[in-house]
Protein backbone atom coordinates (compact mmCIF):
# COMPACT_ATOMS: atom_id res chain seq x y z
CA UNK A 1 0.00 0.00 0.00
CA UNK A 2 1.12 3.42 -0.61
CA UNK A 3 1.99 6.27 1.69
CA UNK A 4 -0.97 7.94 0.49
CA UNK A 5 -3.52 4.97 0.28
CA UNK A 6 -1.78 4.42 4.09
CA UNK A 7 -2.51 8.23 5.06
CA UNK A 8 -6.29 8.11 3.63
CA UNK A 9 -6.96 5.05 5.63
CA UNK A 10 -5.87 6.62 8.89
CA UNK A 11 -7.72 10.00 7.92
CA UNK A 12 -10.84 8.24 7.57
CA UNK A 13 -11.00 7.11 10.61
CA UNK A 14 -10.45 10.10 12.43
CA UNK A 15 -11.52 12.76 9.95
CA UNK A 16 -15.02 12.96 8.51
CA UNK A 17 -14.14 11.42 4.62
CA UNK A 18 -10.66 11.88 5.67
CA UNK A 19 -10.76 15.55 4.84
CA UNK A 20 -11.01 18.75 6.44
CA UNK A 21 -12.61 20.41 3.20
CA UNK A 22 -14.78 18.66 1.01
CA UNK A 23 -14.17 19.11 -2.48
CA UNK A 24 -10.25 17.57 -1.62
CA UNK A 25 -11.74 14.28 -1.33
CA UNK A 26 -11.84 13.07 -5.01
CA UNK A 27 -15.13 12.54 -4.22
CA UNK A 28 -16.88 13.81 -7.40
CA UNK A 29 -13.65 12.24 -9.76
CA UNK A 30 -13.27 9.04 -7.42
CA UNK A 31 -10.10 7.82 -6.39
CA UNK A 32 -7.97 8.51 -3.10
CA UNK A 33 -6.26 12.41 -2.14
CA UNK A 34 -2.90 12.61 -2.47
CA UNK A 35 -1.06 13.88 0.80
CA UNK A 36 1.16 16.80 -0.03
CA UNK A 37 4.65 16.78 1.32
CA UNK A 38 6.00 19.59 0.43
CA UNK A 39 5.33 22.72 -2.43
CA UNK A 40 7.84 24.75 -4.38
CA UNK A 41 6.99 27.03 -7.40
CA UNK A 42 3.93 25.28 -9.48
CA UNK A 43 4.94 21.93 -7.65
CA UNK A 44 3.02 19.90 -5.42
CA UNK A 45 4.78 16.70 -3.80
CA UNK A 46 2.78 13.85 -2.28
CA UNK A 47 4.01 12.15 0.93
CA UNK A 48 4.80 9.18 -1.99
CA UNK A 49 7.25 11.61 -3.87
CA UNK A 50 5.36 12.00 -7.08
CA UNK A 51 5.37 15.57 -8.21
CA UNK A 52 2.58 17.57 -10.00
CA UNK A 53 2.54 20.62 -11.91
CA UNK A 54 -0.19 22.01 -9.94
CA UNK A 55 -3.62 24.11 -10.76
CA UNK A 56 -5.10 24.46 -7.99
CA UNK A 57 -2.45 26.88 -5.92
CA UNK A 58 -4.29 26.15 -2.99
CA UNK A 59 -7.99 27.52 -4.42
CA UNK A 60 -6.18 30.55 -5.34
CA UNK A 61 -3.78 32.26 -2.37
CA UNK A 62 -0.76 31.03 -4.29
CA UNK A 63 -0.30 33.53 -7.13
CA UNK A 64 3.17 33.97 -7.07
CA UNK A 65 3.57 30.18 -6.15
CA UNK A 66 4.51 27.77 -3.63
CA UNK A 67 6.94 28.49 -0.91
CA UNK A 68 7.68 31.78 -2.65
CA UNK A 69 10.48 33.37 -0.98
CA UNK A 70 9.49 36.88 0.02
CA UNK A 71 6.44 35.80 1.82
CA UNK A 72 8.44 33.26 3.37
CA UNK A 73 10.85 35.34 4.78
CA UNK A 74 8.38 37.78 5.63
CA UNK A 75 6.58 35.01 7.77
CA UNK A 76 9.51 33.80 9.22
CA UNK A 77 10.84 37.48 10.49
CA UNK A 78 6.62 37.53 11.93
CA UNK A 79 7.52 34.08 13.73
CA UNK A 80 10.12 35.62 14.93
CA UNK A 81 7.99 37.71 17.45
CA UNK A 82 5.95 35.63 18.72
CA UNK A 83 2.80 34.03 17.08
CA UNK A 84 -0.32 35.71 18.13
CA UNK A 85 -1.03 38.77 21.00
CA UNK A 86 -4.68 39.38 21.07
CA UNK A 87 -3.94 43.18 20.84
CA UNK A 88 -3.48 45.27 17.42
CA UNK A 89 -0.22 44.96 15.39
CA UNK A 90 1.28 47.53 12.91
CA UNK A 91 1.23 44.49 10.00
CA UNK A 92 -2.48 44.89 10.43
CA UNK A 93 -2.53 48.55 9.58
CA UNK A 94 -0.28 48.12 6.64
CA UNK A 95 -2.43 45.67 5.18
CA UNK A 96 -5.70 47.05 5.81
CA UNK A 97 -3.84 51.03 4.23
CA UNK A 98 -2.82 48.70 1.01
CA UNK A 99 -5.80 47.10 0.01
CA UNK A 100 -7.72 50.04 0.57
CA UNK A 101 -5.29 52.29 -1.45
CA UNK A 102 -5.56 49.67 -4.34
CA UNK A 103 -9.27 48.74 -4.00
CA UNK A 104 -11.43 52.11 -5.56
CA UNK A 105 -14.38 52.25 -3.20
CA UNK A 106 -12.69 50.44 -0.50
CA UNK A 107 -12.56 52.73 2.53
CA UNK A 108 -12.20 50.80 5.66
CA UNK A 109 -11.78 47.03 6.12
CA UNK A 110 -12.14 44.40 8.99
CA UNK A 111 -9.53 41.22 8.57
CA UNK A 112 -11.54 37.75 9.30
CA UNK A 113 -9.81 34.23 9.29
CA UNK A 114 -11.41 32.98 6.65
CA UNK A 115 -14.07 34.07 3.30
CA UNK A 116 -17.01 32.55 5.14
CA UNK A 117 -16.36 34.71 8.00
CA UNK A 118 -15.89 37.82 5.95
CA UNK A 119 -19.40 36.86 4.15
CA UNK A 120 -21.26 36.09 6.84
CA UNK A 121 -20.22 39.26 8.58
CA UNK A 122 -20.70 41.91 5.73
CA UNK A 123 -23.90 40.34 5.04
CA UNK A 124 -24.36 41.45 8.69
CA UNK A 125 -23.20 44.74 7.85
CA UNK A 126 -26.06 44.89 4.82
CA UNK A 127 -28.59 44.00 6.52
CA UNK A 128 -28.26 46.97 9.36
CA UNK A 129 -27.43 49.20 7.26
CA UNK A 130 -31.14 49.03 5.17
CA UNK A 131 -33.18 47.66 7.93
CA UNK A 132 -34.20 44.76 5.63
CA UNK A 133 -33.77 41.07 5.76
CA UNK A 134 -33.50 39.21 2.85
CA UNK A 135 -30.63 39.20 0.72
CA UNK A 136 -29.92 37.61 -2.78
CA UNK A 137 -27.56 35.41 -4.43
CA UNK A 138 -27.07 33.59 -7.45
CA UNK A 139 -27.14 29.93 -8.12
CA UNK A 140 -24.52 27.78 -8.42
CA UNK A 141 -21.47 31.05 -7.04
CA UNK A 142 -20.06 29.95 -3.31
CA UNK A 143 -19.74 32.55 -1.01
CA UNK A 144 -18.37 30.08 1.94
CA UNK A 145 -20.64 27.57 4.39
CA UNK A 146 -22.95 30.63 6.95
CA UNK A 147 -26.01 29.34 7.10
CA UNK A 148 -27.64 32.06 4.99
CA UNK A 149 -25.46 31.44 1.51
CA UNK A 150 -26.06 27.28 2.01
CA UNK A 151 -29.22 27.84 -0.14
CA UNK A 152 -30.63 26.89 -3.50
CA UNK A 153 -33.13 28.28 -5.39
CA UNK A 154 -37.10 26.58 -4.16
CA UNK A 155 -39.05 25.00 -6.38
CA UNK A 156 -40.81 28.02 -8.42
CA UNK A 157 -38.52 31.07 -9.58
CA UNK A 158 -40.08 33.38 -6.86
CA UNK A 159 -40.55 31.46 -4.02
CA UNK A 160 -38.33 31.03 -1.04
CA UNK A 161 -34.64 29.72 -0.94
CA UNK A 162 -34.26 26.09 0.90
CA UNK A 163 -31.78 25.01 2.62
CA UNK A 164 -29.18 23.57 0.58
CA UNK A 165 -27.00 21.49 3.67
CA UNK A 166 -28.68 19.71 6.08
CA UNK A 167 -28.54 21.06 9.39
CA UNK A 168 -29.51 24.86 7.81
CA UNK A 169 -33.04 25.67 9.05
CA UNK A 170 -35.54 26.59 6.61
CA UNK A 171 -36.46 29.95 8.44
CA UNK A 172 -32.76 30.76 7.85
CA UNK A 173 -33.00 29.74 4.20
CA UNK A 174 -36.31 31.66 3.23
CA UNK A 175 -34.69 34.97 3.69
CA UNK A 176 -31.99 34.25 0.74
CA UNK A 177 -33.92 34.35 -2.93
CA UNK A 178 -31.78 33.09 -5.01
CA UNK A 179 -31.30 34.69 -8.80
CA UNK A 180 -29.64 33.19 -11.77
CA UNK A 181 -26.00 34.32 -12.74
CA UNK A 182 -26.05 36.70 -16.05
CA UNK A 183 -29.63 36.90 -16.00
CA UNK A 184 -30.77 40.26 -14.72
CA UNK A 185 -34.60 39.21 -15.32
CA UNK A 186 -34.11 37.08 -12.73
CA UNK A 187 -32.86 39.59 -10.11
CA UNK A 188 -35.16 42.57 -11.26
CA UNK A 189 -38.14 39.67 -10.82
CA UNK A 190 -37.39 39.28 -7.23
CA UNK A 191 -36.58 42.82 -6.12
CA UNK A 192 -40.02 43.46 -7.41
CA UNK A 193 -41.57 40.74 -6.02
CA UNK A 194 -39.70 41.85 -2.56
CA UNK A 195 -40.11 45.28 -2.62
CA UNK A 196 -38.64 47.64 -0.26
CA UNK A 197 -37.22 44.40 1.66
CA UNK A 198 -34.18 43.15 0.11
CA UNK A 199 -30.97 44.62 2.01
CA UNK A 200 -28.43 43.26 -0.80
CA UNK A 201 -27.45 41.52 -3.98
CA UNK A 202 -24.03 39.27 -3.60
CA UNK A 203 -22.43 38.04 -6.41
CA UNK A 204 -19.08 36.93 -7.56
CA UNK A 205 -18.13 39.24 -10.41
CA UNK A 206 -16.54 36.68 -12.01
CA UNK A 207 -18.39 33.19 -10.95
CA UNK A 208 -15.65 30.76 -10.09
CA UNK A 209 -17.21 27.92 -8.30
CA UNK A 210 -19.59 26.48 -10.69
CA UNK A 211 -16.27 26.18 -13.03
CA UNK A 212 -15.30 29.87 -14.23
CA UNK A 213 -17.96 31.56 -16.05
CA UNK A 214 -17.63 35.09 -17.15
CA UNK A 215 -20.10 37.98 -16.77
CA UNK A 216 -21.89 38.83 -19.58
CA UNK A 217 -21.59 42.35 -20.69
CA UNK A 218 -24.02 44.88 -18.90
CA UNK A 219 -24.59 42.11 -16.62
CA UNK A 220 -22.63 43.75 -13.68
CA UNK A 221 -23.13 47.40 -14.54
CA UNK A 222 -26.73 46.22 -14.70
CA UNK A 223 -26.60 44.55 -11.21
CA UNK A 224 -25.40 47.98 -9.70
CA UNK A 225 -27.96 49.89 -10.96
CA UNK A 226 -30.90 47.52 -10.14
CA UNK A 227 -29.48 47.87 -6.89
CA UNK A 228 -29.30 51.33 -6.84
CA UNK A 229 -32.47 51.82 -8.60
CA UNK A 230 -34.19 49.68 -5.30
CA UNK A 231 -32.28 50.94 -2.19
CA UNK A 232 -30.11 47.30 -1.98
CA UNK A 233 -26.54 46.94 -1.58
CA UNK A 234 -24.45 45.79 -3.97
CA UNK A 235 -21.81 43.52 -2.72
CA UNK A 236 -18.69 42.12 -4.24
CA UNK A 237 -17.29 38.48 -3.05
CA UNK A 238 -13.72 38.88 -4.47
CA UNK A 239 -12.42 36.17 -2.64
CA UNK A 240 -11.25 34.34 -5.52
CA UNK A 241 -10.91 37.60 -7.78
CA UNK A 242 -9.56 40.23 -5.30
CA UNK A 243 -5.99 41.01 -6.60
CA UNK A 244 -6.19 38.13 -8.94
CA UNK A 245 -7.84 39.73 -12.40
CA UNK A 246 -5.81 43.25 -11.43
CA UNK A 247 -5.00 44.72 -8.61
CA UNK A 248 -7.74 46.04 -7.78
CA UNK A 249 -9.77 42.99 -8.78
CA UNK A 250 -12.84 42.80 -10.62
CA UNK A 251 -14.13 45.82 -9.56
CA UNK A 252 -11.12 48.14 -10.95
CA UNK A 253 -10.88 45.14 -13.76
CA UNK A 254 -14.23 45.34 -15.05
CA UNK A 255 -15.10 49.37 -13.82
CA UNK A 256 -18.39 48.50 -11.16
CA UNK A 257 -18.45 49.63 -8.01
CA UNK A 258 -19.92 47.84 -5.05
CA UNK A 259 -20.79 48.98 -1.75
CA UNK A 260 -19.27 46.38 0.27
CA UNK A 261 -16.62 43.79 -0.37
CA UNK A 262 -15.36 40.45 0.65
CA UNK A 263 -12.02 39.07 0.31
CA UNK A 264 -10.12 35.88 1.07
CA UNK A 265 -7.27 33.81 -0.37
CA UNK A 266 -4.74 35.70 -1.70
CA UNK A 267 -4.67 38.66 0.99
CA UNK A 268 -3.28 35.93 3.45
CA UNK A 269 -0.87 34.73 0.60
CA UNK A 270 -1.17 30.93 2.15
CA UNK A 271 -2.67 31.73 5.73
CA UNK A 272 -5.68 31.91 6.49
CA UNK A 273 -7.66 35.30 6.18
CA UNK A 274 -10.45 36.81 5.24
CA UNK A 275 -11.73 41.17 5.19
CA UNK A 276 -14.57 42.55 4.68
CA UNK A 277 -15.23 46.64 3.88
CA UNK A 278 -16.51 49.27 1.78
CA UNK A 279 -16.85 53.43 2.84
CA UNK A 280 -15.75 54.15 5.63
CA UNK A 281 -19.77 55.17 6.35
CA UNK A 282 -21.18 51.90 5.69
CA UNK A 283 -17.73 50.29 7.54
CA UNK A 284 -19.00 52.32 10.99
CA UNK A 285 -21.88 50.54 11.97
CA UNK A 286 -18.98 47.49 12.76
CA UNK A 287 -18.45 47.04 16.66
CA UNK A 288 -16.74 48.87 18.09
CA UNK A 289 -17.57 52.07 16.44
CA UNK A 290 -21.34 51.03 15.69
CA UNK A 291 -24.12 47.86 16.62
CA UNK A 292 -23.02 45.04 14.03
CA UNK A 293 -21.32 42.81 16.38
CA UNK A 294 -18.23 41.16 14.54
CA UNK A 295 -14.93 39.53 16.49
CA UNK A 296 -12.22 37.59 16.34
CA UNK A 297 -9.55 35.84 18.48
CA UNK A 298 -6.90 35.53 15.41
CA UNK A 299 -8.66 38.05 13.34
CA UNK A 300 -4.99 39.90 11.58
CA UNK A 301 -2.90 37.51 13.66
CA UNK A 302 0.17 39.12 13.48
CA UNK A 303 1.95 36.03 11.14
CA UNK A 304 -0.99 36.02 8.98
CA UNK A 305 -0.85 39.62 8.09
CA UNK A 306 2.70 39.98 7.37
CA UNK A 307 2.23 37.27 4.71
CA UNK A 308 -0.68 38.88 3.15
CA UNK A 309 1.30 42.06 3.19
CA UNK A 310 4.33 40.60 1.86
CA UNK A 311 2.12 38.97 -1.22
CA UNK A 312 0.13 42.21 -2.18
CA UNK A 313 3.09 44.82 -1.48
CA UNK A 314 4.90 42.18 -4.08
CA UNK A 315 1.79 42.04 -6.65
CA UNK A 316 1.94 46.13 -6.41
CA UNK A 317 5.43 46.65 -7.14
CA UNK A 318 5.16 43.85 -10.02
CA UNK A 319 2.44 44.36 -11.36
CA UNK A 320 3.69 42.52 -15.02
CA UNK A 321 2.67 39.33 -13.09
CA UNK A 322 -0.75 40.23 -14.29
CA UNK A 323 0.39 40.65 -18.16
CA UNK A 324 2.06 37.16 -17.14
CA UNK A 325 -0.36 34.94 -15.71
CA UNK A 326 -3.07 36.40 -18.01
CA UNK A 327 -0.94 35.32 -20.73
CA UNK A 328 -0.29 32.08 -19.89
CA UNK A 329 -3.60 31.13 -19.23
CA UNK A 330 -4.77 32.52 -22.47
CA UNK A 331 -2.26 30.21 -24.13
CA UNK A 332 -3.37 27.16 -22.24
CA UNK A 333 -6.66 28.20 -22.59
CA UNK A 334 -6.35 27.82 -26.38
CA UNK A 335 -4.37 25.19 -26.38
CA UNK A 336 -6.74 23.16 -25.06
CA UNK A 337 -9.46 24.93 -27.15
CA UNK A 338 -8.09 23.07 -29.94
CA UNK A 339 -7.22 19.78 -28.27
CA UNK A 340 -10.21 19.16 -27.34
CA UNK A 341 -11.85 19.88 -31.11
CA UNK A 342 -15.02 20.59 -29.92
CA UNK A 343 -14.91 17.88 -27.21
CA UNK A 344 -14.82 20.67 -24.55
CA UNK A 345 -15.52 24.28 -24.00
CA UNK A 346 -12.60 26.32 -22.28
CA UNK A 347 -13.96 29.41 -20.42
CA UNK A 348 -10.85 32.42 -19.16
CA UNK A 349 -11.23 35.18 -17.31
CA UNK A 350 -7.71 36.65 -16.43
CA UNK A 351 -5.62 33.28 -14.81
CA UNK A 352 -8.70 31.42 -14.39
CA UNK A 353 -10.21 28.94 -16.15
CA UNK A 354 -11.71 25.81 -16.40
CA UNK A 355 -12.57 23.22 -19.27
CA UNK A 356 -16.48 22.29 -18.98
CA UNK A 357 -17.01 18.64 -20.77
CA UNK A 358 -19.55 19.86 -22.73
CA UNK A 359 -19.52 21.81 -26.47
CA UNK A 360 -22.14 24.29 -25.24
CA UNK A 361 -20.86 27.75 -24.65
CA UNK A 362 -21.18 27.79 -21.32
CA UNK A 363 -22.84 31.31 -19.99
CA UNK A 364 -24.60 30.38 -16.81
CA UNK A 365 -25.05 27.53 -14.26
CA UNK A 366 -27.48 25.58 -15.94
CA UNK A 367 -24.96 25.59 -19.24
CA UNK A 368 -22.24 24.78 -16.55
CA UNK A 369 -24.13 21.95 -15.23
CA UNK A 370 -25.09 20.51 -18.34
CA UNK A 371 -20.95 18.92 -18.22
CA UNK A 372 -19.83 15.59 -18.23
CA UNK A 373 -18.73 15.15 -14.84
CA UNK A 374 -17.97 11.44 -15.55
CA UNK A 375 -15.34 12.48 -18.65
CA UNK A 376 -14.08 15.03 -16.47
CA UNK A 377 -13.22 12.45 -13.86
CA UNK A 378 -11.55 10.56 -16.59
CA UNK A 379 -9.72 13.22 -17.86
CA UNK A 380 -8.66 14.45 -14.17
CA UNK A 381 -6.98 10.86 -13.36
CA UNK A 382 -5.34 10.92 -16.91
CA UNK A 383 -4.17 13.93 -16.22
CA UNK A 384 -3.11 13.30 -12.54
CA UNK A 385 -1.28 10.10 -13.92
CA UNK A 386 1.16 12.53 -16.74
CA UNK A 387 1.78 14.79 -13.11
CA UNK A 388 -0.72 17.63 -13.86
CA UNK A 389 -3.14 18.47 -10.68
CA UNK A 390 -6.19 19.98 -11.48
CA UNK A 391 -9.25 20.88 -9.18
CA UNK A 392 -10.94 17.60 -8.24
CA UNK A 393 -13.86 18.99 -9.83
CA UNK A 394 -16.01 20.05 -13.29
CA UNK A 395 -16.84 22.75 -11.10
CA UNK A 396 -13.93 24.38 -10.28
CA UNK A 397 -11.81 26.77 -11.38
CA UNK A 398 -8.26 26.38 -12.51
CA UNK A 399 -5.80 29.00 -10.98
CA UNK A 400 -2.46 30.20 -12.86
CA UNK A 401 0.40 31.18 -11.01
CA UNK A 402 3.53 33.40 -11.80
CA UNK A 403 5.31 29.94 -11.08
CA UNK A 404 3.94 28.56 -14.39
CA UNK A 405 6.12 28.79 -17.03
CA UNK A 406 7.05 27.80 -20.87
CA UNK A 407 7.70 23.99 -20.08
CA UNK A 408 4.56 23.79 -17.83
CA UNK A 409 2.14 25.11 -20.50
CA UNK A 410 3.77 22.72 -22.93
CA UNK A 411 3.78 19.99 -20.72
CA UNK A 412 0.47 20.46 -19.49
CA UNK A 413 -1.06 20.73 -23.01
CA UNK A 414 0.96 17.30 -24.23
CA UNK A 415 -0.74 15.68 -21.31
CA UNK A 416 -4.23 16.97 -22.47
CA UNK A 417 -3.15 15.77 -26.04
CA UNK A 418 -3.12 12.18 -25.06
CA UNK A 419 -6.10 12.37 -23.40
CA UNK A 420 -8.28 13.71 -26.39
CA UNK A 421 -6.04 11.75 -28.57
CA UNK A 422 -6.80 8.50 -26.59
CA UNK A 423 -10.54 9.31 -26.16
CA UNK A 424 -11.31 9.84 -30.57
CA UNK A 425 -10.95 6.73 -32.55
CA UNK A 426 -9.66 7.89 -35.20
C1 LIG B 1 -13.34 30.23 -1.08
C2 LIG B 1 -14.48 31.18 -1.18
C3 LIG B 1 -15.17 31.65 -0.05
C4 LIG B 1 -14.92 31.09 1.32
O1 LIG B 1 -13.65 31.37 1.80
P1 LIG B 1 -13.05 30.39 2.94
O2 LIG B 1 -11.77 31.06 3.31
O3 LIG B 1 -12.90 29.05 2.32
O4 LIG B 1 -14.03 30.38 4.06
C5 LIG B 1 -16.10 32.64 -0.23
N1 LIG B 1 -16.38 33.14 -1.45
C6 LIG B 1 -15.76 32.71 -2.56
C7 LIG B 1 -16.09 33.33 -3.87
C8 LIG B 1 -14.81 31.69 -2.46
O5 LIG B 1 -14.24 31.22 -3.58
Amino acid sequence: MSENERLFERAKRVLPGGVNSPVRAFKSVGGSPRFIANSDGCRITDVDGASYIDYVSSWGPMILGHNHSVIREAVERAVGNGLSYGAPCAAEVELAELMTELVPGLEMVRMTSSGTEAVMSVLRVARYATGRDKVIKFEGCYHGHSDAMLVKAGSGALTFGVADSGGVSGEVAAFTLTASYNDLDSVSDLLDANPGQVAAVIVEPVAANMGVVPPRGGFLSGLRELCSKHGTLLIFDEVITGFRLSVGGASEFYGVRPDLFAFGKIIGGGMPVGAFGGSAELMSYVAPLGAVYQAGTLSGNPVAMAAGLAQLRYLNEHREVYAQIDGYAAGLASGLTEIANGKATVNRVGSLLTVFFTARNVDSYSAAKSSDTDSYGKFFHSMLNRGIYLPPSQFEAWFVGAAHGDSELDATLSAASSYFDGESPK
